[in-house]
Parts: C-alpha cells; sequence; structure tokens
C-alpha cells in the first residue's frame, strides 16, 4: 500500500493516527537535530517531521539526503504540530515518520516548483511536466476538467448524446488551411485534419441523431497570431428540426449555467446585436460591452467647416474617453503614436478635451468653434472632464483602428474587469466576405451556412449585402462561439458552391457526400460550436489559453518538450511516397 491518505487529507481529528503518504519533496529544512519535510501531491502538502530525539540516527541521515523533487513512501504518526500553518489545509497536524522509502530520486529541478517559480517561459515548457506540478499550473488543469464535466452534464440532460467524428478525414474549407496526413497506403494521397467535425455533424442530423455534441479536437493550421494553437478544443454542436432561435436559447441556457455553477454570477437575458449594430457601434463583430465609449459618427458634425482632413473621407467616427480631459499633451501624443503604429495603421487622430468647467479645446480649434464641439460632446455622450478622441477615413478601417483604440484605452484605464462577465449574441451577420486578395468572395462563417430566406434574392444582385442566418456568441470581447442554421437542400448548396466559385466538378469532388446526403430526407437543421480553450481562460480569469492546456505549442506552433515538428528518415518517407526538396 503507497498510502493510505493523500497529502491534502489530514485534519486534527486524525491526530494519534499512523498513516502511510506517498508525494513529492517540495523542499526539506534540515536543523541537524530536526528535518522538516513539505511533501505534495495532487491534493495537497503534508508537513514530515524526523527528530533526533524520536527517529533513529540512520533515518536522520537518510531524510537529510533527500532533495528537491525525490519522490518518497512514509509511514508515521499524525501529531499536532506546534507552530500551526492556518495557510495550509494540513496546517495543523504533521507527520512523525517511523519509516520511509525513497521510491525514485530525482535531478535538481531547472526551475523551483512552488506557486511563484523563478523558470521562464520557455523553460516550463520544455519541462512541462514539473510545470504541471506546480499549483497554479495544476489547478488550471482541474478547473478545465470541472468545466468540461458541467458542460458534458448539462449537453447530456438537455438531450444531446456525445458522438465522436474522424480525425482522419478529407480536407474541408473553413477558412484555414488544413494539416494533411499523408496515406502509406493509398500512393500520393493524403487525409486533412479536420478544422472541426462540421460535415460530420451535419450528416449525424441526416443520419436522425436530432442533437449531437462532442468535446473535441480541432486543427487549422494557421499563422499563429496571439493566443492561438494549431490544435484547439470545440464544444461541438447540431441539432435537427431547429430555428435560429432554438440554438441561441439552449446555449445562452449552457452559457448561463457555467457563469452560475462556476462563478457564482447570474446573468439575466443576454442582449442581441446585429452585425451591423456591433460594426458601427464598436467596430468590431465582438465588442466587450462591460464599459462604454460607444462610437459616435461624426460625418454631419465635421464636414464642410474648412477641415480638410475631414472632408474627403468617408466616416468620421469618435469616442468620449471616459475622465481623460486631464491628459497631459505627452499622454495625448502618446496615444497619437500608438494609433500611427503599422500594427493599428491610422494616419493621425484629432482630440477635444471637455473640461471640467464645461468649456471645449481641441487639436482642430482653427476649424471648429466652441458649438461645434458642444455638438460633438453630445454626440459621443462626453460628460465634462472626458476626452473625445476622433478618427476618419474609410469606414472599415477606421472602424477597425478606433475599436483597437477603444480595447487600448479600456486596458489602461482599468474598464476590462476580469470579475465581470458581459455576453451578448452578435446575429445576422453578412453571409459572404469580399476577399481582396483572390478578387472573390468568401463564406464568412463556412459554406454551409443557410442565407435568410428574405435576402435570398439579393444574391445576384448585391451579393455583399446578404444576411445569414449566423450568429456569435461574445463574452467579454473575445468570441466563445459561433453557428449558423445551414443550407439542407442540394438545389440551395449548390447554388452556395456557385457563388463561392467553385465549378459543379470541384463542388462534386469536394463535397459529393454531403449534395448526394441532401437527396435522402436531410432535415433542417443548425448548430454552434463554443471555443473550449478561450471559454475556460475566461471563465478561469486568465488570459491566455495556453495556461489550461497541459501541453500546449508556442508561438510557431512548436512543442518545444518533445522537439515536434520534426524530420522524417528517408525510409519513413519512402513508405509515405513523399520526397523533401529543400
Ligand atoms: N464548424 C463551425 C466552426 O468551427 C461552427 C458551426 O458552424 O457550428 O466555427
Amino acid at each position: 500500500m503507497y498510502r493510505s491518505h493523500t497529502c491534502g487529507e489530514l485534519r486534527a481529528d486524525h491526530i494519534n493516527k499512523e498513516v502511510a503518504l506517498s508525494g513529492w519533496v517540495q523542499k526539506t529544512r534540515n536543523k541537524g537535530f530536526m528535518i522538516w519535510v513539505d511533501l505534495r501531491d495532487r491534493y495537497g502538502m503534508t508537513q514530515l517531521i524526523f527528530d533526533e530525539e524520536r527517529t533513529s540516527s540512520e533515518m536522520m541521515e537518510k531524510a537529510a539526503q533527500l532533495g528537491r523533487e525525490f519522490v518518497i513512501q512514509v509511514t508515521g504518526k499524525v501529531i499536532e504540530r506546534e507552530s500551526k500553518n492556518p495557510q495550509l489545509a494540513t496546517g495543523d497536524i504533521e507527520i512523525l515518520v517511523s519509516e520511509f522509502k525513497i521510491l525514485n530520486a530525482s535531478l535538481t529541478p531547472p526551475f523551483t516548483i512552488e506557486n511563484e517559480t523563478d523558470g521562464g517561459e520557455e523553460l516550463r515548457m520544455k519541462y512541462r511536466y514539473l510545470d504541471i506540478r506546480r499549483n497554479p499550473v495544476k489547478e488550471n488543469l482541474m478547473f478545465r476538467h470541472k468545466v468540461g464535466m458541467k458542460v458534458r452534464n448539462y449537453l447530456s440532460e438537455e438531450g444531446f448524446i456525445e458522438v465522436e467524428t474522424p480525425y482522419l478525414i478529407k480536407s474541408t474549407p473553413e477558412g484555414a488551411r488544413d494539416f494533411v496526413v499523408p496515406s502509406r497506403m493509398n500512393e500520393g494521397q493524403f487525409y486533412a485534419l479536420p478544422q472541426s467535425p462540421q460535415t460530420f455533424k451535419q450528416l449525424l442530423m441526416v443520419g436522425g441523431m436530432d442533437k449531437y455534441f462532442q468535446i473535441v479536437k480541432c486543427f487549422r493550421d494557421e499563422d499563429l497570431r496571439a493566443d492561438r494553437q494549431p490544435e484547439f478544443t470545440q464544444i461541438d454542436c447540431e441539432m435537427a428540426f431547429v430555428e435560429q432561435e432554438d440554438i441561441l436559447n439552449i446555449f445562452e441556457g449552457l452559457t448561463r449555467h457555467l457563469l452560475k455553477e462556476i462563478k457564482g454570477v447570474e446573468i439575466g437575458d443576454f442582449p442581441r446585436m446585429t452585425y451591423a449594430d456591433a460594426m458601427k457601434k464598436y467596430g468590431n463583430d465582438k465588442p466587450d460591452i462591460r464599459f462604454g465609449m460607444e462610437f459616435a459618427e461624426l460625418n454631419d458634425l465635421a464636414k464642410n467647416k474648412g477641415f480638410n482632413v475631414f472632408d474627403q473621407q468617408e466616416l468620421i467616427v469618435g469616442i468620449a474617453v471616459p475622465g481623460a480631459a486631464s491628459y497631459t499633451r505627452k499622454q495625448i501624443d502618446k496615444l497619437i503614436e500608438w494609433v500611427k503604429r503599422p500594427q493599428v495603421g491610422a494616419n493621425g487622430m484629432v482630440w477635444a478635451k471637455y473640461n471640467d468647467d464645461g468649456t471645449l479645446k481641441s487639436s482642430v480649434d482653427k476649424f471648429y468653434s466652441e458649438e461645434d464641439l458642444q455638438a460633438w460632446a453630445k454626440e459621443t455622450g462626453a460628460n465634462p472632464g472626458d476626452l473625445i478622441l476622433v478618427m476618419s477615413g474609410d469606414a472599415n478601417s477606421t472602424r477597425a483602428q478606433l475599436s483597437a483604440l477603444r480595447m487600448h484605452l479600456a486596458t489602461e484605464l482599468g474598464l476590462r474587469n476580469a470579475k465581470e462577465f458581459a455576453p451578448l449574441w452578435v446575429v445576422d451577420f453578412p453571409l459572404l466576405e469580399w476577399d481582396e486578395d483572390t478578387n472573390r468572395y468568401h463564406a464568412m462563417h463556412h459554406p454551409f451556412t443557410s442565407p435568410k430566406p428574405e435576402d435570398i434574392a439579393l444574391l445576384a444582385t448585391e451579393p455583399g449585402k446578404v444576411r445569414a442566418n449566423a450568429y456569435d456568441l461574445v463574452m467579454n470581447g473575445n468570441e466563445i462561439g459561433g453557428g449558423s442554421i445551414r443550407i439542407h437542400d442540394k438545389e440551395t448548396q449548390a447554388m452556395m458552391f456557385d457563388y463561392l466559385g467553385f465549378t459543379p466538378e470541384e463542388a462534386k469532388a469536394q463535397f459529393g457526400f454531403l449534395m448526394d446526403a441532401f437527396q435522402f430526407g436531410a432535415p433542417p437543421h443548425g448548430g454552434i460550436a463554443f471555443g473550449f480553450d478561450r471559454l475556460v481562460s475566461i471563465l478561469g480569469g486568465h488570459e491566455t489559453i495556453r495556461d489550461y492546456i497541459a501541453f500546449p505549442k508556442n508561438n510557431s506552433g512548436r512543442d518545444i518538450m518533445i522537439d515536434a515538428p520534426s524530420k522524417l528518415d528517408n525510409a519513413q518517407l519512402g513508405e509515405l511516397h513523399l520526397k523533401v526538396t529543400e
């Protein structure tokens, strides 16, 4: 028997009991006549004591040899601790060791395995199994498990069943590049790893499964923008005989349940915002609505006043920054520099201070009277003490730039409170999105998304204006999930492929299986997928999803612990019918 109890279990009630514990040596303190050892396992920490008066000299010697991270097994008596530690669950007791065994020695770990560590991120990733021994990482993994269980139980209660779908599939275009896997048995042919189980879950609806979910790995070979992983986890769902409203209700219910059970936060009906409004008010399809600073369009107020820069632009748009009228010129110049960085890409920015005494002072006083600026203040909702910032340019880029600034300022002003949760649905996404690089329309969500029936006629004339039955769940400025009502008939799907630039032959080669299935009684259906890693990290209050993934990849998509990706030897390449050209 390795242990009778865990290292987190013993309390004052256990005093005088004989127990056996196993775990890792976190730390030892050796006073010569007394040695204390902190013994750790997943459940906690227990103090062991070796004491000259009560322990054999042979054992004292052996205990003195113990190093950090040795794995040991001890038996001994639970005794009351002289100086209790209220910080520790087991802090009332310690174990007077009568016997112990070293189960495995350890090299000195490359960083200290304590809550606060001296190891940098790369080092901790290389020895991730050691990092996992640290409380913060261990607790994040346990937290992830807890959220996963709540999701499974909730959806199962709602009648969903978890069905696994294959990982070795055929490429489905969902906007990213596929990871591919060569087939040894089928020369020159490749599987693709799923970007999501999209077509399979639709086929499960054709198969009559009615309500499907799966907590599932998805793979996308994208350039890794901040906080993305090439493999990530989704809560993937699909339902038959539903309309958009049914899906929003179920998944709003799930989100509310998680917020309540995990964070103790009760939230009423989630607000809904159309994509068009989100872009207009926040310049962003995933607005953080924990704070204000809504956009105010100033075209009518700011054009034709002799200020050339504004006169020529498609959009003039401003925000009121609360309490920032006191910013110095230096602080404002810093903000202007910030928006001019290539990552944001603005040409400049106009400002107006709404002073506490009600007067206004701006960088464009030459062109705008106090009255003009009062009108700006009214439109942006500025109060005395606020700073009005105004940007201009073509509508899309200006909105994106001001949105970046809005988030930057909110972070600076401490308005993004991690303890506050502000979910909302963004609905009525455009069906298609123009792609400058390929000079073509792309499906904004994916090619299986159904257009709003009332907009279908626009497909021929103004494809960019067609709205889809597509929706995103957004929380605190993050997209938590997205989905759509699907096309479920062959004709509409064929028409969609046509708009997306597939020839009938290409569509058949890539999606023949789906189009075939639609001829055998496909029910109306729709679904959604939540980004599980992101959801867990938001609920957990951390910034990065890597904190909640046991073995994450770094920013170049590498696993530096196992050193992947790596080269294959020629024999293996040959078997796969592959040749690497440099
Ligand atoms: N498959 C979609 C995605 O991964 C989600 C969905 O439409 O259900 O974004």
